[in-house]
């Protein structure tokens, strides 16, 4: 599909669910917020249904994504629909690590095409502190694990904080790179949720700070993966490191994906709020047919850009107010 700026839009991320067993500072506060009733999230069935209906139109990339993914009981079986769906090529998923270890064969099995685990440091204190769980460890054996499937790539997520981390914790984590095939990516904090209240390190401040120790940094030109992350290689390293920069570097021209809430919307733009409530639709029994209608009029209105750099208030009206759990970062 073409969206009216011209950019083909061929990826969807999909939220299971807007549960998650972690409290991530930036993205859910340490008493978690109200969580949709069971009854208002997706069921598999519903999601493959609409997923169907993005593989007809175009979609040829699916992230499950959510809250936590691996909580939702029915995440491997869900996995398996999916990959069967005409048109769909990859389906990969987002993940924090905790229980990755005891689902990966599973998911594996069922046709897994790419793991991001979300690490933010590799200080165990400053984990707990940072989740509300101590579950560093964990998410070490996962990531252990899931490198010995190596057709399955592998990426960590990091979102840089200066309340959390200093030059030697983020020079860690990026030599995650170095032993093994892993790509760590740097996510800028985005305003959006709880993330409006935290400060974090820019692209330009972590390139100057992984310069100061490896001074053959250098631009790695070829794609990796379905968005706009940006990569560099360092020589000796097996992984690339990268850098997605919505705040300092914003990517909107080249956007190539929609969201679907655990709830059914479909969202265009993770900074505005509301969206088009395509699950609701199918419950009232709207044929495929009248819902592909529905996500390409969806998709035509999709915003120009986000505006985490300009005047906030003055858009405030249209602006999301919920945290990326509740969205599906
Ligand atoms: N629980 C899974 C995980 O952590 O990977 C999937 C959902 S989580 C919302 C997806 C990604 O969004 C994580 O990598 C997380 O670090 C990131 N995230 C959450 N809030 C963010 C914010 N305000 N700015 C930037 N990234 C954020
Ligand atoms: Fe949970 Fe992921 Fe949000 Fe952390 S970032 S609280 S792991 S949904």
């Amino acid at each position: 599909m073409i969206d009216k700026y011209n950019r083909e839009i061929d990826y969807v991320r999909i939220s299971v669910t807007d549960r998650c067993n972690l409290r991530c500072v930036y993205c859910m506060p340490k008493e978690g917020v109200t969580f949709l009733p069971h009854s208002a999230v997706m069921t598999c069935e519903e999601i493959v249904s609409i997923a169907e209906c993005f593989g007809e139109l175009g979609i040829r990339k699916i992230k499950l994504t959510g809250g936590e993914p691996l909580v939702r009981k029915d995440i491997i079986g869900l996995v398996g629909k999916l990959k069967q769906i005409k048109g769909i090529e990859k389906v990969t998923l987002t993940t924090n690590g905790i229980y990755l270890e005891e689902q990966l064969e599973a998911l594996i099995k069922a046709g897994i095409d790419g793991i991001n685990i979300s690490l933010d440091t590799l200080d165990q204190n400053k984990f707990t502190e940072l989740t509300g769980f101590d579950g560093l460890l964990k998410v070490r054996e996962s990531i252990t694990k899931a490198l010995a499937y190596q057709n399955v790539p592998i990426k960590i997520n990091c979102v840089p904080l200066r309340k959390f981390h200093d030059k030697d914790s983020l020079l860690a984590l990026a030599a995650l790179a170095k032993d093994t095939k892993l790509h760590v990516r740097f996510i800028e904090v985005m305003p959006l949720g709880y993330g409006k209240h935290m400060e974090g390190y820019s692209e330009q401040e972590i390139i100057d700070i992984l310069r100061s120790s490896y001074r053959e940094l250098e631009q790695y030109t070829k794609s990796l993966g379905n968005g706009p992350g940006k990569y560099y290689s360092i020589p000796g390293f097996q992984g690339k490191i990268g850098f997605i920069s919505a705040v300092s570097h914003e990517f909107c021209s080249s956007c190539n994906r929609v969201r679907l809430t655990s709830a059914g919307i479909l969202k265009t733009c993770l900074q505005y709020s509301g969206g088009t409530d395509i699950k609701a639709a199918l419950r009232e029994g709207s044929s495929k047919e009248e819902i592909k209608d529905m996500i390409k009029n969806a998709i035509d209105r999709k915003p120009e850009s986000h505006v985490f750099t300009k005047d906030r208030p003055a858009f405030s009206e249209t602006l999301e107010d919920k945290g990326m759990s509740q969205i599906g970062g």
